[in-house]
């Protein structure tokens, strides 16, 4: 997929040679509309879509030639699932990766230790998590990123480098902060729709039908169905014979 620049400057250069032609023989102006609609469609569906990788570049599936998959868990730590969620992956032996909430670790900074060490990778997925972010300037980004990248250090002495956006969105601002943070983008390829999907079977059914060797899964730690959905997940997974790995071991090429 093109870079959000290329995609621009291929829209001006069509709209100019548009402009030449029409000076000679009369071009409709819904041809006009119609670049810079396609345009507006491809930037706002892409700013949605990590993998065509318009504004940054993100992973979204790891080695693909060894049977290993990632869950990853979005918007915690949570006081009353995520204790839940660490007792299934231990009892299954299973490695995840948390991307956290920067005052959400604030709150709960003895989860944040547990999962580092109980062996998992925890990730930066901005301090507030605002609905508003995909609207935030680079520098409040970089601030945001900066400051949960502070938290994780101090309580769990780890050096975080991986960044999840929040509501998996990404766009000229974001990336112009990436730019200066240097975190590298973690995104998906099975996305769960967890939050939405409200019988844990159905949420397990379409996981299950998308999972192949290096899969990034993407579910959230927040809510009541959780538990039993990452049960079903690692049951499935063993059956299978896939072995569940953090981020970092996913992405190893050997
Ligand atoms: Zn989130």
């Amino acid at each position: 997929m093109l870079k959000f620049g290329q995609i621009t400057i291929l829209s001006a250069i069509v709209l100019l040679t548009i402009g030449v032609i029409d000076f000679f023989f009369e071009i409709s102006s819904i041809l006009y509309v119609t670049i810079f609609l396609l345009w507006f469609l491809i930037v706002a569906l892409g700013s949605f879509t990590m993998r065509w990788r318009i504004f940054t570049t993100a992973v979204t599936k790891g080695n693909q030639n060894k049977k290993q998959v990632a869950i990853t868990f979005d918007d915690g730590p949570n006081a009353e699932f995520t204790p839940q969620i660490l007792q299934l992956l231990k009892s299954y032996n299973a490695k995840a990766t948390f991307f956290c909430i920067g005052k959400h670790i604030e709150n709960h900074p003895e989860l944040a230790q547990q999962i580092v060490a109980e062996g998992h990778t925890i990730g930066n997925h901005s301090y507030s998590h605002a609905t508003s972010f995909g609207f935030f300037r680079k520098k409040r980004i970089v601030e945001e990123l900066s400051k949960t990248d502070a938290l994780i250090k101090k309580i769990t002495g780890v050096k975080n480098t991986l960044f999840r956006p929040p509501y998996g969105v990404t766009n000229p601002s974001i990336a112009k902060a990436l730019n200066k943070t240097s975190h590298t983008v973690i995104g998906w390829n099975v996305r769960s729709y967890d939050t939405v999907i409200k019988k844990p079977t159905q949420v397990l059914d379409r996981i299950q039908k998308r999972i192949s060797p290096g899969s990034i899964i993407l579910l959230h730690d927040t809510h009541s169905r959780c538990p039993e959905i990452v049960e079903g997940l690692l049951q499935f997974l063993k059956k299978e014979g896939y072995q569940t790995v953090a981020i970092d071991t996913l992405q190893e090429k050997n």
